[in-house]
């Protein structure tokens, strides 16, 4: 049983494996087996999970609080680090409250059932992360799949649709080509049709709009037309270096959640270091801009080379950057190129994307030696 298939997959160059750690190396790098390489497949975009401060929160509050939880928010799995945190995230998002989830992948499995039913319709981008895909199929709600970022057709879509409940959800930044929704063309969709507004910023936050996150890069406020809501739900796993998610939007919603988000009520809270962490990593956010200037210098000397060397990278507008390499079997090839020389970067496949790829994620960690190398190689290569 799953011989045949594994095989298969094995056969098409689509078998999945997994690559560990062997310790925590310098920021910007990776220890696999024994070998030092530079580290361009992190969404550790600010170097968070390396920094001093976040570690010793995360330890002084293992010290007060033990490690795990021991049951779920709603029993006595919650410490005040729990609540200081989703204050912390509505002030810092300018929502009325926030909640914390275990995940991002919990959070839009949780939350699209909760906010969606039968009789509600969802219109979904035709990109959107894995989670969300699940969340719409969790939910019993009508799925209408617009083409990606394409708001003519979102338009054309929604205005056929006569059900009273109509959400709209996007990532803000899609993960696997690193371009960015259009949300003001989309929020604009959202009032006129009264519809709500579901983003995905889990790799927007502490990346777009200083930090902030998608809404401040659009200079759209949340919560301000009480009938098109906007939904925010961000991770603090990517640049906060954490790990964990936050839905933040009106007090109605997140009441509404936390009497129904499955993944809320059933699931063991997040340990209180993990929350002290996640504490650390948005005060440092905030205090220290040039953190996010740095990474925006680091993506734009990556791109610049990239694409001085004719690369193709799927608009990417971020420091998400793809590099279209052909077939499955030349992606691979190029991966393993690219290890030798001592970089990792892993070849993204079918079923994950249509097209194969080289995915580059630069980080402020990076130095720009680390950049010129991985230019430098890919020159080489092409
Ligand atoms: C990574 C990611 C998630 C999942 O977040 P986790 O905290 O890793 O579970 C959800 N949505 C998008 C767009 C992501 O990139």
């Amino acid at each position: 049983m799953f011989f045949e298939e594994l095989e298969w997959l094995e056969q098409n160059s689509l078998l999945r494996v997994i690559k560990d750690r062997g310790a925590a190396v310098r920021p910007g790098k990776i220890l696999l087996n024994g070998i030092e390489y530079i580290n361009f497949s992190s969404n550790d975009y600010l170097g968070l999970a390396f920094n001093a401060s976040v570690i010793e929160s995360a330890k002084s509050a293992m010290d007060r609080y033990g490690f795990g939880a021991g049951a779920s928010r709603l029993l006595c799995g919650g410490t005040e680090l729990h609540n200081e945190l989703e204050n912390a995230v509505a002030d810092f998002k300018g929502t009325e409250e926030a909640l914390v989830f275990n995940s991002g992948y919990t959070a839009n499995i949780s939350i699209i059932p909760a906010i969606a039913d039968e009789g509600d319709v969802i219109f979904s981008d035709e990109l959107n992360h894995a989670s969300i895909i699940d969340g719409c199929r969790l939910s019993r709600a009508k799925k209408v799949i617009y083409r990606h970022k394409d708001v003519n057709h979102l338009l054309e879509l929604i205005k056929k649709e006569k059900a009273k409940k109509k959400i709209v959800i996007t990532d803000t930044v899609f993960s696997m080509d690193g371009d960015i929704a259009p949300l003001k063309e989309i929020y604009n969709i959202c009032c006129e049709y009264n519809a709500i507004l579901y983003i995905d910023d889990a790799h927007g936050t502490g990346v777009l709009g200083s930090g902030k996150g998608s809404l401040a890069h659009f200079g759209i406020k949340p919560d301000s037309r009480p009938d098109s809501q906007i939904i925010q739900m961000g991770t603090f796993s990517k640049a906060l270096g954490s790990y964990g998610a936050f839905i933040a939007a009106t007090k109605d919603v997140i009441d509404w959640l936390i009497n129904t988000g499955r993944g809320f009520i059933y699931s063991t809270a997040l340990p209180a270091c993990i929350i002290a962490a996640s504490i650390e990593a948005l005060k440092i956010l905030q205090k220290r801009p040039e953190i996010v200037e740095r990474l925006w210098q680091n993506r734009q000397r990556l791109i610049s080379g990239i694409n001085s060397l004719g690369f193709e990278t799927f608009n990417s507008e971020t420091p998400i950057i793809s590099v279209k390499t052909g077939d499955i079997k030349t992606a691979i090839k190029i991966a393993d190129m690219l290890e030798q020389h001592r970089i990792y970067a892993p070849a993204i496949r079918p079923p994950t994307v249509k097209i194969p790829r080289i995915r580059f994620t630069v980080t402020a960690a990076h130095t720009e030696d680390d950049i010129d190398t991985l230019i430098d190689i890919l020159s080489k290569i092409a």
